[in-house]
């Protein structure tokens, strides 16, 4: 079968689509035909050597969707040809097929294509835990999408407005605000307009957000601080740097500031997390955007596409 390799780390180049064994299951995972892979930006991160513990060779990615192609003796959830979104894999998932453990994979209902299934595991698991296992959302409240318009942004308006919450998101571009619009916001700014957090506090009537999923902390913590409510939260999933924050603001406003990364999400939370974005699919109030389609060959542009700004919801590679 084909797939990317990362024999060293650094720029995109270092993908090369190999020809490599075809891959066997053990008695406890299940061998997936990939029809399409997410692109996250933290397989750019791994991939240039600066984030988590990888060893050479490897093969990238850690969200796909495709159809079940053998299980070992021990897996007992799925059969041949079920259809399946992948959540983390052992193999890794920029290739024809991919293995994983049984908890890693999820029903993909008829209705849900491949592509929008290579959306799910990463981006969507993210904005839900963001959402309600970090930020405790309630129905009711405000949340203020800090970058709505990408891959975890229009998973957190989608699933926000699904449950009862007042949502406010943020893109850069007019394409990216129709589409936070389109997704369910009930108001949308743009990031890049000098005044958009006065046009924000005169949204909440002054009283500020109570949750804002920051998806570019070292930019915006330190304002998001001074737009909160009180009891207000930030949750933080996106930073690329440093910031200066006042920490009066949290203490004025009895805030938090929580941080999350998906990977600290356990077992048991991650099985409730699958099982709710699983309905959503089902119901149809969760519709994966897919911005861009690129080639599985063609993995090197998906990684530079990943990190441009003007984000319009996933991109993902086909085989
Ligand atoms: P993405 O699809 O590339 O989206 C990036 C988003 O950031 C876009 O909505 C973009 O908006 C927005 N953005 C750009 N400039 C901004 C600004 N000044 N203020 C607010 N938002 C701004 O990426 P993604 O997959 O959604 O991931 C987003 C971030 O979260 C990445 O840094 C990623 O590494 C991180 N992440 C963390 C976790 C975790 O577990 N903590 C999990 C997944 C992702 P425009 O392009 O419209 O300007």
């Amino acid at each position: 079968m084909k797939a990317i390799r990362v024999h060293q780390f650094g720029d995109p180049g270092v993908m090369k689509l190999e020809t490599v064994d075809d891959l066997k299951p053990a008695s406890d995972e299940v061998l997936i035909k990939v029809k399409a892979a997410g692109v996250n930006p933290a397989d750019t991160y791994i991939r240039a050597g600066n984030f988590g513990a990888r060893t050479l060779p490897y093969t990238p990615g850690m969200d796909a969707a495709g159809t079940v192609q053998a299980i070992g003796m021990d897996v007992h959830r799925f059969k041949a040809n079920d259809r399946v979104y992948v959540a983390g894999s052992v193999s890794g998932t920029y290739a024809e097929q991919v293995l994983c453990k049984e908890s890693q994979i999820h029903p993909l209902p008829n209705h849900v294509s491949f592509e929008q299934g290579a959306a799910m595991g990463v981006p969507y698991a993210t904005a839900y835990y963001a959402l309600f296992n970090r930020g405790h959302a309630m129905p009711g409240e405000m949340v203020l999408i800090h970058g709505a318009s990408g891959g975890v942004g229009t998973a957190a308006v989608q699933i926000a407005r699904s449950r009862g919450l007042t949502v406010v998101g943020t893109a850069g571009t007019d394409k990216g605000r129709e589409l936070v619009a389109k997704e369910g916001a009930h108001h949308v700014l743009d990031h890049r307009a000098p005044d958009y957090l006065d046009q924000l506090m005169k949204l909440t009537g002054g009283q500020g957000v109570n949750i804002i999923i920051e998806i570019l902390a070292n930019v915006n913590l330190g304002k998001d601080l001074k737009l909160l409510a009180t009891r207000g939260r930030v949750v933080v999933v996106g930073s690329r740097g440093t910031v200066e924050i006042d920490p009066r603001d949290t203490m004025s406003r009895y805030a938090d500031i929580r941080g999350m990364s998906i990977m600290y999400a356990t077992p048991g939370e991650l099985a409730g997390i699958h099982a709710a974005l699983g309905a959503g699919l089902e119901n149809g109030t969760l519709r994966p955007i897919i911005g861009q389609k690129i080639p599985l060959a063609e993995a090197v542009r998906a990684h530079e596409e990943v990190m441009k700004p003007g984000s319009y919801g996933k991109i993902v590679l086909t085989p």
